[in-house]
C-alpha cells in the first residue's frame, strides 16, 4: 500500500476522532468541528458497528497515519517491537517516536509531521555532525539534530526561530532555541504519552 496523500482530514473524519495530522494548525481550526460525519455520501451521517477484528485494525491505522509509515515498514516495526524485552506496544511507539522526522517534530523545528520529513528530506538536518535526509533513521539517546550549516540562510529557518519561542518541546528532548539544536536526554516515556490509538489492541491486532 502507498503512503497516503491526500487530503489528511478525510482520515480523522472516517475514525471520527481529532489525529492532528495537520500539526499545529489543528489547534486554531479543525474540520472535524463543522464535519464530523465520515467522508462519502454513501456513509454520510451514519458509523457502522464495528466487530473486534475492525477495531483493531483500526487502532493499527490511526498509528500508521500518525507517523506516515507504510504497512511494510509497521509490521517491522512491530517485529522489533516484540523482539525487544519489556512490552510490545510500548516498543513499538518508542521506536516510531524515535525516526528522525518524529524527533525532528518533537524539537520544535516543525509545526506538522508532513512538514518535518519534508524539511529532513530536503537534506536539512545533521545528525550528530552528519547530514542526513532520511526521514525513519532510528535516533537513540545521546543523538544531537542540528541544522546544516548552509540552511541556516534560508527562509524556512527564519521562520522555524521565531516559531520556536511559542512552543512546547517533549519532555524527553533537550532543545537550545539560540542555536536551534536539540538532545535526546531519554527514550520517550510511552505509558505516560497521550496517543491517539491503544497500542496493546495493535499488538492483538498482529498477534492473531
Ligand atoms: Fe484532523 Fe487536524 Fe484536520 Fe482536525 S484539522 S480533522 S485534527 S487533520
Amino acid at each position: 500500500m502507498a503512503r497516503y496523500t491526500g487530503p489528511v482530514c478525510r482520515i480523522c473524519r472516517r475514525y471520527g476522532e481529532k489525529l492532528m495530522l495537520k500539526g499545529d494548525k489543528c489547534v486554531t481550526k479543525c474540520t472535524l468541528d463543522k464535519r464530523a460525519q465520515p467522508p462519502g455520501s454513501q456513509q454520510a451521517g451514519r458509523r457502522r458497528k464495528l466487530s473486534d477484528r475492525a477495531l483493531q485494525l483500526r487502532e493499527k491505522q490511526k498509528a500508521r497515519y500518525t507517523y506516515g509509515v507504510l504497512e511494510k515498514q509497521f509490521v517491522q516495526y512491530y517485529k522489533d517491537a516484540v523482539r525487544l524485552p519489556g512490552v510490545t506496544g510500548q516498543n513499538l511507539v518508542r521506536a516510531l517516536e524515535m525516526r528522525l522526522d518524529n524527533v525532528v517534530l518533537r524539537m520544535g523545528f516543525a509545526d506538522s509531521l508532513a512538514q518535518a520529513r519534508q524539511i529532513v528530506r530536503h537534506g536539512h538536518f545533521m545528525l550528530n555532525g552528519r547530514k542526513t535526509d532520511v526521514p525513519s533513521v532510528a535516533t537513540k539517546v545521546g543523538d544531537v539534530i542540528g541544522w546544516v550549516p548552509t540552511s541556516k540562510n534560508s527562509e524556512y529557518y527564519k521562520f522555524a526561530q521565531e516559531n520556536m519561542k511559542s512552543k512546547a518541546f517533549a519532555a524527553w528532548v533537550n532543545v537550545d532555541t539560540a542555536a536551534m539544536t536539540g538532545r535526546i536526554m531519554a527514550p520517550p516515556e510511552v505509558a505516560a504519552m497521550p496517543t491517539k490509538f491503544d497500542p496493546a489492541i495493535i499488538v492483538e491486532y498482529y498477534s492473531r
